[in-house]
C-alpha cells in the first residue's frame, strides 16, 4: 500500500525540477517534487540565459521579475572576453554583447542572472501554480508497472520512509542522476574532459573591470585557464578552472582538483585577477567537466530531463538552458495524457524529438570547450560551431506527432531567416496590433493561426483556440498564403501547417496527429 499519489513526481527540485513543476502547474496538473537538499541552489552555476528560456518565463508570467533581479546583478548589455587576467591583456572576444544579433527574432532579451537568484523565482512560481516542494527527502528506490511508478522516499531529518505512487516521474535529478543508474541508462559522448573547480571569492575587481562590465571573462594564461563570472561592483563573483600549468597537453593539467588547497586556490585567484589585493575565498566547489548524453530519455514512465539527461561543459551556457528546453518538451505532454486529452503515444516523442536535439548541443558545447579552452588538446573531433541563436531558437524537431512537409532537408538547425513556420520549429515572433508578440499566444493549449483575408473565418477545431492574424508579415513569417493555416502546440512548435486553403476536416486531421490519437501512434 503506498502513502501518496500523484500525477507527476519529480526527483530533484533545482533548476528542472523547478521548471517542470511550474510548467505542469501551469497546464493544471499538480505535483510532487522532491530535493534532498534543504532548499534551492547555493551556488551560482548557471548564469547565462538564452532566449528559448526567457519565451518560456515570459509565458509564465516572470520575465520582468527575473529582468528586474538580473539588472541587480549584471549589466544588462555584458559580453563575453577573454583576457590574460584582469589586470592584464585582452586576448579575444567571443560574444561583443550578449544580445547583438537578437533584434527582431523574439519579444524578450537573454539574460545574466545566477541560478541562486533564479531558483526562488521558479519555486515561488511553481507552488502559487499548484505544486508541492519536499526538502530534506531523498528518493531512494523505484519500481514501475504497467499502470504507474512507485517511489520510495526517505525523510532526511526524521529517517522516515515512505512510498509515493505516481503515473509518471521526471527525473531532474542532475549528472550523476541516481535515477538513471537505477534504471541502466548508460552515457556516450567525450567522456570526462578535466577534474574542474570552481573558486566563489570577494575581492575588490572594480577599478580593474574599467568600462568592462562583462558576463564572463574568460582567463588564458601560463598558470591556468578558466572563467571569471563578476557581479557589476565587481567585489563578488566566482573563477572557474579547468586547466593548471602552461603544458594542457599533459593531463595532469586538467586535473585542478589534484593537491588542492585553499592556498593554493588564493594562488590561482591572485593570478587570475593580476594583481595582489585583499581577497576572501568563499567556497570551492569541485566539479567535472563532461560532454554526454544518456542513450536514452525514458524508461517505461520515467523520463530523464536536465542533466539527468546531459551534461556539458559550462562554455556556451547551455546546460541549464536545455534541461529547461527538455521541461518545455515534456511538461505539456505529461499534462495532456495525465488530463486524457491526448495519446499515451505522445510522451514516446519527447525522446524522439529532444534527443537528437539534446546530442546536437552536447557536440557544441564540446566544441566551444575545445576550441576555447584547450586547443592544444587537439579538436578533430570538434564539429564546427553552429551560431548559439540556431541553437537557442532554430532547433528542428521531428516524430511522428509532427506533420513534416516534403522539402524537409533534415537538417536540426537552421538560421533565423530561414525559420519560416515549417512544421518542427518555435513558431517565429511576429508583432501584433495591440502590441503582443504572436509568441504571448502559445503556451496553454494548440493554436490555430490564419492569416486575414476576405473569406476567412476563426474557426478551429475543439481542442484548439483560433486567431486570425492580421498583422503584416505574419502571412510571409509563418509561410502562409490566403486561406492557409498553422497548428501549433503548447510548447510553441508549429505542429502542421498548410500554406494554401485548409479546410475544416484538414485542420481537425491535424490536431488528432499531433495529440497522438490517430489509432497508428
Ligand atoms: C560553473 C558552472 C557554470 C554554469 N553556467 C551555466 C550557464 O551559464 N548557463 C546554463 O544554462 N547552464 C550553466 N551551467 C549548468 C547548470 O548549472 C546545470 O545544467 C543545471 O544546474 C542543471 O539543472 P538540473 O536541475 O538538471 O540539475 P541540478 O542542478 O544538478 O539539480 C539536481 C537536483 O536533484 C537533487 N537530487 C539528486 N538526487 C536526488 C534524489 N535521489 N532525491 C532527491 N533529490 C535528488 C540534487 O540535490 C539537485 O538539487 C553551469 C554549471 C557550472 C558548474
Amino acid at each position: 500500500m503506498t502513502d501518496e499519489e500523484v500525477p507527476v513526481l519529480i526527483v530533484g527540485g533545482s533548476l528542472v525540477g523547478l521548471t517542470t513543476a511550474m510548467l505542469l502547474g501551469h497546464h493544471g496538473v499538480p505535483s510532487l517534487a522532491v530535493e534532498r537538499h534543504a532548499g534551492t541552489a547555493i551556488h551560482p552555476r548557471a548564469g547565462h540565459f538564452q532566449l528559448r528560456t526567457m519565451e518560456l518565463l515570459r509565458q509564465l508570467g516572470l520575465e520582468e521579475r527575473v529582468r528586474a533581479k538580473s539588472l541587480e546583478t549584471y549589466s544588462a548589455t555584458g559580453g563575453i572576453i577573454a583576457v590574460e587576467s584582469l589586470a592584464g591583456r585582452e586576448l579575444a572576444t567571443y560574444v561583443k554583447e550578449l544580445n547583438e544579433g537578437v533584434e527582431g527574432f523574439s519579444p524578450t532579451l537573454r539574460v545574466f542572472i545566477n541560478q541562486d537568484v533564479l531558483e526562488p523565482l521558479l519555486q515561488d512560481r511553481a507552488l502559487e501554480l499548484g505544486a508541492t516542494v519536499r526538502t530534506r527527502t531523498n528518493a531512494i528506490a523505484i519500481d514501475q508497472d504497467a499502470d504507474g511508478v512507485t517511489v520510495t522516499l526517505r525523510d532526511l531529518d526524521s529517517g522516515d520512509e515512505s512510498e509515493v505512487r505516481a503515473r509518471y516521474v521526471v527525473a531532474a535529478d542532475g549528472n550523476r542522476s541516481p535515477m538513471r543508474t537505477r534504471l541502466g541508462i548508460g552515457m556516450r559522448g567525450y567522456g570526462e574532459l578535466s577534474r574542474s573547480i570552481t573558486i566563489y571569492f570577494r575581492a575588490d575587481c572594480a577599478d580593474l573591470l574599467r568600462d568592462r562590465n562583462q558576463g564572463v571573462f574568460y582567463v588564458h594564461n601560463p598558470e591556468l585557464r578558466g572563467f571569471f563570472r563578476l557581479d557589476r561592483t565587481g567585489g563578488n563573483g566566482f573563477l572557474v578552472i579547468n586547466t593548471v600549468g602552461e603544458d594542457v597537453t599533459q593531463d595532469s593539467a586538467v586535473d585542478v582538483q589534484a593537491g588542492l588547497t585553499e592556498e593554493r586556490a588564493l594562488g590561482f585567484l591572485r593570478t587570475a585577477i593580476g594583481t595582489d589585493m585583499p581577497m576572501e575565498v568563499v567556497d570551492i566547489a569541485p566539479w567535472r567537466a563532461e560532454a554526454n548524453c544518456a542513450e536514452r530519455l525514458q524508461a517505461g514512465r520515467v523520463f530523464l530531463a536536465g542533466d539527468a539527461a546531459h551534461v556539458v561543459p559550462p562554455n556556451g551556457g547551455f546546460g541549464g538552458n536545455t534541461g529547461v528546453q527538455d521541461a518545455h518538451n515534456l511538461a505539456w505532454k505529461l499534462a495532456a495524457v495525465v488530463n486524457g486529452d491526448a495519446g499515451p503515444g505522445l510522451l514516446d516523442t519527447y525522446e524522439t524529438e529532444r534527443l537528437p536535439l539534446c546530442e546536437l548541443t552536447v557536440r557544441q558545447a564540446y566544441t566551444r570547450y575545445a576550441t576555447r579552452v584547450v586547443p592544444e588538446r587537439g579538436t578533430e573531433d570538434a564539429e564546427p560551431p553552429v551560431p548559439d541563436i540556431e541553437l537557442e531558437i532554430g532547433l528542428v524537431m521531428r516524430s511522428p506527432v509532427i506533420l513534416s512537409e516534403d522539402r524537409d532537408n533534415g537538417m536540426l538547425h537552421l538560421p533565423p531567416p530561414a525559420l519560416d513556420g515549417r512544421p518542427g520549429t518555435r513558431a517565429p515572433h511576429v508583432w501584433l496590433a495591440d502590441d503582443r508578440s504572436t509568441l504571448d499566444l502559445f503556451g496553454s493549449g494548440f493554436v490555430v493561426l490564419r492569416p486575414a483575408g476576405p473569406d476567412v473565418d476563426d474557426w478551429a477545431p475543439p481542442g484548439a483556440t483560433a486567431h486570425v492574424v492580421d498583422a503584416e508579415p505574419f502571412a510571409d513569417t509563418y509561410g502562409l498564403a490566403a486561406g492557409g493555416a498553422t497548428l501549433v502546440r503548447p510548447d510553441g512548435v508549429v505542429a502542421w501547417r498548410a500554406c494554401g486553403p485548409a479546410g475544416r476536416d484538414e485542420i481537425a486531421r491535424a490536431l488528432a496527429t499531433a495529440r497522438a490519437l490517430n489509432p497508428e501512434l
